[in-house]
């Protein structure tokens, strides 16, 4: 039998996790984000898509995995705490630790490089002068930069580099 094929997991966020699921975008994680509150739609987009549900709702979790699909209950009110527990829901589900390029923060398009040459006119001239690398979402064309904000995710990102190792800080 050949190796099975592994591909980063794809997750679907919960209407309770907007700003985490925009997070995991950026880590590289293909992540839907279920804006509506009605539960029963939620659920066969999970079934649909085969995606893992990511909630911090008990109930909603025991449903899914009643119904045989992986799930990842996510604890704690940070996004520290939270990625934590992703990290251990891994584990428990079977997942590689593994992340794709990054994603678009907004709706989780795919990135492409952008040069600074293409990046005038797209970027306020102070940026532009500053950062040679831009990225530009191949669906709804926002750009990015490295800036101050993606060293605060770095910060979040280590958690990845480390594994489950040390989640009990
Ligand atoms: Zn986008």
């Amino acid at each position: 039998m050949p190796p099975r094929r592994r591909s980063p997991p794809r997750f679907i966020a919960d209407a309770m996790l907007g700003s985490f699921a925009r997070k995991l975008r950026i880590f590289g994680f293909d992540t839907a984000y279920f804006k509506e509150e009605r539960d029963p739609e939620l659920v066969r987009r999970v079934r649909l898509e085969r995606r893992v549900l990511l909630t911090a709702d008990r109930a909603l979790a025991a449903q899914v995995r009643r119904s045989n699909r992986r799930v990842i209950l996510l604890q704690g009110e940070t996004d520290r705490a939270r990625m934590q527990s992703l990290i251990l829901g891994f584990l428990e589900v079977g997942l590689a630790l593994d992340r794709g390029a990054p994603r678009c923060s907004t709706c989780n398009g795919r990135l492409r490089t952008l040069d600074r040459r293409h990046a005038g006119g797209l970027v306020p001239t102070a940026t532009l002068a500053r950062h040679r690398y831009f990225y530009r979402c191949s669906t709804c064309g926002k750009v990015y930069w490295r800036g101050a904000h993606w060293d605060r995710l770095r910060r979040l990102e280590r958690l990845f580099e480390g594994g489950a190792k040390g989640t009990g800080s």
